[in-house]
C-alpha cells in the first residue's frame, strides 16, 4: 500500500498549497468555524491546519489515514451530488506516505480528551495514544517529500511556495465567510480574518486578502434572475500592475476556473471600453446544484453548465451594467 500511496500522492499532492488545500477542504467538511494554518519554510517544514470541528472519535482516528477510508461517500448517488468538498477519500493517506504526518482530534466537549496518531512515510504507528485538544482536529504535515527527494527537489524557493500557499488560503477564505481564518508563515500573522456576513465584513476581508487597492477600486454587484444570482465585487481598472491575476470566480461556493465565465467578463470589459484592461474581480455566482456539473474534474476547479449559453448572458449583462454605470 505503500507505493500505491505514493503513487497516489503524485495526484493530490503536488506542493505544499495541494496538502493545505487538502487540509483546509478537510477542516470545512467537519463543520469548521474557525481554521488556523500556520506554515514554516514555505510549507516544506511545516504545514498544520487546526480546526474546532467534529473532530475523530478514538476507533476512527486510524481510518482516517487509510487509503478510501473516507466517510464521506455513502452512495453512489452521493458521489453525483458531491455534497462535501472531499471524496476521494485518499488524501490523508497520500500525504502520509511522503511526509511525516500527526493527527491530533478530539470528538468530545471535554479538552482533557484527544487523541493523536502519527504516521511517517513507511506506515503507521499503530499506537493511538491520548492527547488532550479542544474539540476539533490537528493535522501537522512535517518535511513534506522527506522520502522522495526527486519530488523534494522540485520545491522552489520558500517564497514561491508560500506564495502558493497563501493563495490556496484566499481561495478557501473567499468562499466562506461564515469563518474565522488565521494564516501564520514561520509564526508571523498573514491574515487574521473573523466571520461575519455584513458588507462591511466582507469587504475588510477582501482587503486583507486581496489589498486595499482592489476594494477601493471596485464595484459591488448584485444581481438575481432566471434562477441565477450574482454578487460580488468587479474591480475597475487601474494602473497597478500588481492586480493582474486577481480573478475568483465561485460556483455555488466553489473556486472555478472556466472558459465561459472568462469569455464573459472578458467580453463585456472590452464592450465597455476597458480595452486591453486585464479583468479583476471577486464573483459569486448561485444556481440550482441540478443545472450545474462541479464534478467535471477531480480538482473541482472546472464546471459545465446544463445550460451554457443563459449563464454567459446572463453573466455578460450582469457586467456590462455594472462596469458600464461605474465608467468615469
Ligand atoms: P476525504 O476527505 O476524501 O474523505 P481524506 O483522506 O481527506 O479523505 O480524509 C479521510 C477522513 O478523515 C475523512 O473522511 C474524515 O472522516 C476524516 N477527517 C480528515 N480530516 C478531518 C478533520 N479536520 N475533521 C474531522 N474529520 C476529518
Ligand atoms: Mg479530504
Amino acid at each position: 500500500p505503500r507505493l500505491a500511496n505514493q503513487i497516489a500522492a503524485g495526484e493530490v499532492v503536488e506542493r505544499p498549497s495541494s496538502v493545505t488545500k487538502e487540509l483546509i477542504e478537510n477542516a470545512i467538511d467537519a463543520g469548521s468555524q474557525r481554521i488556523e494554518v500556520d506554515i514554516e519554510q514555505g510549507g516544506a517544514r511545516l504545514i498544520k491546519v487546526r480546526d474546532d470541528g467534529i473532530g475523530i472519535g478514538e476507533e476512527d482516528l486510524p481510518l482516517a489515514l487509510a487509503r478510501h477510508a473516507t466517510s464521506k461517500i455513502g452512495s453512489l448517488e452521493d458521489l453525483e451530488g458531491v455534497s462535501s468538498l472531499g471524496f476521494r477519500g485518499e488524501a490523508l493517506a497520500s500525504i502520509s506516505s511522503v511526509s511525516r504526518l500527526e493527527l491530533i482530534s478530539n470528538a468530545e466537549e471535554d479538552p482533557r480528551h484527544g487523541w493523536r496518531v502519527v504516521a511517517e512515510g513507511r506506515g503507521m504507528e499503530a499506537r493511538v495514544t491520548p492527547a488532550p485538544h479542544p474539540r476539533g482536529t490537528s493535522v501537522g504535515v512535517r518535511d513534506l517529500f522527506f522520502n522522495t527527494p526527486a519530488r523534494r527537489k522540485f520545491l522552489r524557493t520558500e517564497k514561491t511556495e508560500f506564495a502558493h500557499v497563501e493563495e490556496a488560503f484566499r481561495r478557501q477564505a473567499l468562499s466562506r465567510y461564515d469563518i474565522a481564518w488565521v494564516l501564520r508563515h514561520n509564526q508571523k500573522v498573514i491574515h487574521q480574518l473573523p466571520a461575519g456576513h455584513s458588507a462591511a465584513a466582507r469587504e475588510r476581508r477582501i482587503a486583507s486578502l486581496l489589498g486595499k487597492n482592489f476594494i477601493e477600486h471596485a464595484r459591488y454587484i448584485e444581481r438575481e434572475a432566471g434562477g441565477l444570482r450574482l454578487s460580488g465585487w468587479v474591480g475597475l481598472p487601474t494602473h497597478s500592475r500588481s492586480q493582474a491575476d486577481q480573478q475568483y470566480f465561485f460556483v455555488n461556493g466553489r473556486v472555478v476556473r472556466d472558459r465561459l465565465v472568462a469569455h464573459a467578463v472578458r467580453q463585456a470589459y472590452r464592450d465597455v471600453l476597458f480595452n486591453g484592461r486585464h479583468p479583476v474581480f471577486v464573483l459569486y455566482l448561485e444556481l440550482d446544484p441540478d443545472v450545474v456539473d462541479v464534478n467535471v474534474h477531480p480538482t473541482k476547479h472546472e464546471v459545465r453548465f446544463r445550460d451554457g449559453r443563459m449563464v454567459h448572458d446572463f453573466l455578460y449583462s450582469s457586467l456590462h451594467h455594472c462596469l458600464a454605470s461605474a465608467k468615469p
